[in-house]
């Protein structure tokens, strides 16, 4: 029998505001001593009043409209009841009933469209970290702003599982909604997975994979789930609706608490926080801050890059900043510069540190297009142009220094011919042309290359050569 595995993803994104949700101080805690970035509110003193980071709910508006989302112009907050030791107020501030962000949809670069539920805003839990026989609390991330973006069980493969974590991840970035370091729990994935046979009407039961922090153990742990859930139901077993989590080190997912124990939230309105209402006007504003994404660069570009170039080139969000401010003419040959470099010179994270400026990078395609540069000539001034003793000087001063500027001027392109026609070494190759032996013009082109050290356009020298010899 085949089975068709059904995928829903949820997916935490820290937003990248200065101040936390629902207080003044410091959203980023990255090296910071414990407990040190934490205000009242975050700890849940008595009487302490959280009041709303109007910069969250912007950024939500652009989260929204990066995914095609319906935004709610009116949403509210809930309170999410749990006890744990990391979240002090005894329960999340979430939004459950009224999120602010409605339905809408992911376009994957396959053109296949993952449908979202919903997204909310929220504040985040503290950290534990256990040793043997205590555990530490720190409370730096309490509270810190995310939204929780919910997909529908549109996904169907674990391929297409990494390919929507991925997509979800540079509309977040290119939009400026998160940082999106995956490296420091950015962006979490939760994975839920089930399995039904081909042509059933209802869903398998499911598992769900929590916590996940790579696009990479998305796929993997989707995959494992699969192959077990598939063995399970083959030898007749039952599958057990339960939450699993994952180990990179063993590829294995494991049973960590099943649905009997699952909690029982006591959801009520937050009665501190007023319902965040927008104006229509508001939303259309924000949105217009939409800088390009993903889809524009797809459009712009269209089929003019070969093969997987443009998706490569996606995954660095600075460099098409750059490539979107450069002139349109020039896109093409710098798309395919850089991806020669990323792709074959191994040395990505060192050439994005410091891109080069858009001017430099315009002069060199200006120089390109104007035949002043034959195609290696480019390559070769583009990568001086990283070189930072170098590039303060401009690219046409590189080129000069290099000495690879091709002569184009056609006066002195036919001086420097005639010299080669006057040579006698070259009689005998001019007579073969003129008796109908097209290649020999090969061998004039290259001496008269030669004579030029290198600095004629070729093409340029042929046409002179054909009408001399005609
Ligand atoms: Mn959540």
């Amino acid at each position: 029998m085949k089975y068709i595995p059904t995928i829903g993803i949820e997916c935490h994104v820290q937003l990248a505001t200065k101040t936390k949700l629902f207080s003044e101080v410091d959203n980023d805690a990255r090296g910071k001593e414990p407990n040190s970035c934490v205000s009242p509110v975050d700890y849940a003193l008595p009487g302490m009043l959280p009041r709303l980071n109007g910069e969250a709910v912007r950024l939500a508006i652009l989260a929204g409209r990066a995914m095609n989302c319906k935004i709610n112009l009116e949403s509210r907050f809930d309170r999410k009841h749990y006890f744990y030791p990391d979240s002090p107020k005894g329960y999340q501030i979430t939004q459950f009933y009224h999120p602010i962000i409605g339905a809408g949809y992911v376009e994957l670069p396959s053109g296949k469209r993952v449908a979202i539920e919903h997204a909310h805003l929220e504040g985040d839990a503290g950290k534990l970290t256990h040793f043997d026989t205590y555990s530490l609390v720190d409370l730096n991330r309490v509270d810190t702003p995310l939204i929780e973006i919910v997909s529908m069980p549109d996904i169907h493969s674990a391929k297409d599982a990494h390919d929507y974590c991925k997509e979800l991840w540079r509309l977040m970035v290119y939009a400026g909604v998160s940082y999106g370091d995956l490296y420091n729990g950015n962006m979490r994935f939760d994975v839920n997975v089930s399995i039904a046979p081909e042509g059933a009407t209802e869903l398998g039961t499911r598992t769900e994979v929590k916590n996940l922090n790579s696009f990479r153990s998305v796929e993997r742990a989707a995959e494992y789930e699969i192959a077990r859930q598939t063995k399970l139901l083959e030898s007749g077993e039952k599958i057990i609706q339960e939450t699993r989590g994952w180990s990179d080190a063993t590829g294995k997912t494991t049973g960590q608490r099943s649905k009997e124990e699952a909690k029982d939230y006591r959801y009520m309105p937050e009665p501190d926080i007023p319902p965040i209402r927008l104006s229509s006007e508001f939303v259309e504003d924000e949105s217009t801050k939409l800088p390009l994404m993903p889809a524009d660069y797809r459009k712009k570009f269209g089929g003019k890059l070969a093969g997987d170039t443009l998706e490569v080139l996606l995954d660095y969000p600075e460099l098409m900043r750059k490539l979107g401010e450069v002139a349109d003419e020039g896109a093409v040959l710098l798309s395919n510069l850089f991806a020669s470099v990323l792709l074959a010179e191994e040395k990505s994270a060192e050439y994005l540190n410091d891109l080069p400026s858009a001017e430099d990078l315009n002069e060199l395609c200006k120089m390109n297009l104007d035949k002043e540069l034959s195609s290696t000539a480019t390559k070769d001034v583009f990568l001086h142009l990283f070189d930072p003793q170098m590039r303060g000087r401009g690219t046409r001063t590189i080129a000069k220094e290099l000495g690879i500027i091709q002569e184009n001027d056609m006066g002195a392109l036919e001086v420097i011919v005639d010299i080669v026609l006057a040579k006698p070494e070259t009689a005998k190759a001019q007579a073969d042309f003129k008796a109908g032996e097209e290649k020999v013009i090969g061998f004039l082109v290259g001496q008269v290359m030669k004579e030029s050290h290198g600095k004629a356009n070729p093409s340029a020298v042929q046409e002179i050569l054909r009408k001399k010899l005609s």
